[in-house]
């Protein structure tokens, strides 16, 4: 067993997006490689509906997937090829987009006014970025949740972990996504596939992934102190990098910890990124726009 050290650690930023939806990205258009298979995160959670009800009206999307998970509110979706539905909460929506559809996606709040979920973007394969489009809706009740015997939950959505399988399938990138919550106080080991790429985001309480595994070396008081290893404090709206090996590690602070461990294989083929269309060459990228325009976008 080796434990996947800390490669780097970030926090999400405020961006804007849509037709004004204030939300946090935590990753996304700075460097495709390092992410790779997977493009973007953004976290759309937000008590103000002034904030985030004008949503995202009709746009495209071209060679990727777009997988959104809500957590409170909804989100109304509806797009060219007839398709509609709304994602409620604990639902997911795994939309292959493919050779390309236009769609819009807009949030509503709970009776509180909370809105709260996140969408990941995943690369296509060169082979599969104009497939045809496809959806997998997957609602709350139909997403397993393993409870161990520590009292960490985790709900797969997509991939295996601890016996459970996910119900998102046939994603070429063979993902593993999971929300994982581990009790306050609590130190739980998650397997994750030796070759993929892997990133946490945490969303709730607090922790530590740890660099190695053994026993720490005991916090000390001491002024000027410096911990052995350099194992950063993660808390909300922290994204952490994984560099290789074959578990995460997490050890959970007072409040307990929640987040998102995402993986995936690799492609490492060239990205040609202009906004909701990704593509492997700058010339399939000018094609897709111009496309646009003339209206034979759609096939
Ligand atoms: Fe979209």
């Amino acid at each position: 067993m080796s434990i996947r050290p800390v490669k780097r650690h970030s926090k999400a930023m405020p961006t804007r997006e849509g037709a004004g939806v204030d939300l946090f990205r935590a990753f996304g258009f700075e460097e495709p490689s390092a992410f790779d298979p997977f493009l973007l995160l953004d976290d759309f959670r937000n008590d103000r509906p002034e904030e985030y009800a004008a949503g995202f009206p009709w746009h495209p999307h071209r060679g990727i997937e777009t997988i959104t998970y809500v957590l409170a509110g909804s989100v109304e979706h509806g797009d060219s090829l007839g398709n509609q539905g709304i994602i409620q909460p604990g639902d997911l929506q795994w939309m292959t987009a493919g050779r390309g559809i236009i769609h819009q996606e807009m949030p509503q709040g709970d009776a509180q006014g909370r809105m709260h979920g996140f969408q990941l973007w995943a690369n296509l394969p060169a082979a599969l970025k104009m497939t045809a489009p496809r959806y997998q809706e997957v609602s709350s009740a139909d997403i397993p949740e393993v409870i161990e015997d520590d009292g960490t939950k985790a709900r797969i959505i997509c991939g295996e972990m601890w016996g459970a399988k996910g119900p998102v399938e046939g994603i070429a990138a063979d993902p593993v996504y999971v929300d994982v919550s581990v009790p306050p106080g609590k130190r739980r080991s998650l397997p994750v596939e030796t070759d993929s790429h892997a990133f946490a985001y945490v969303f709730a309480g607090s922790g530590t992934f740890l660099n190695a595994s053994g026993p720490r070396r005991p916090v000390t008081e001491a002024v000027g102190e410096v911990a052995e290893t350099a194992e950063p404090m993660v808390d909300n709206r922290s994204l952490i990098l994984f560099d290789r090996g074959d578990t995460v590690t997490v050890q959970a602070g007072d409040q307990g910890i929640r987040f998102l461990l995402v993986s995936g294989r690799p492609l490492r083929e060239p990205v040609a990124w202009h906004g909701p269309v990704v593509m492997n060459t700058r010339q399939e990228l000018v094609q897709a726009f111009e496309e646009l325009q003339r209206g034979t976008f759609l096939k």
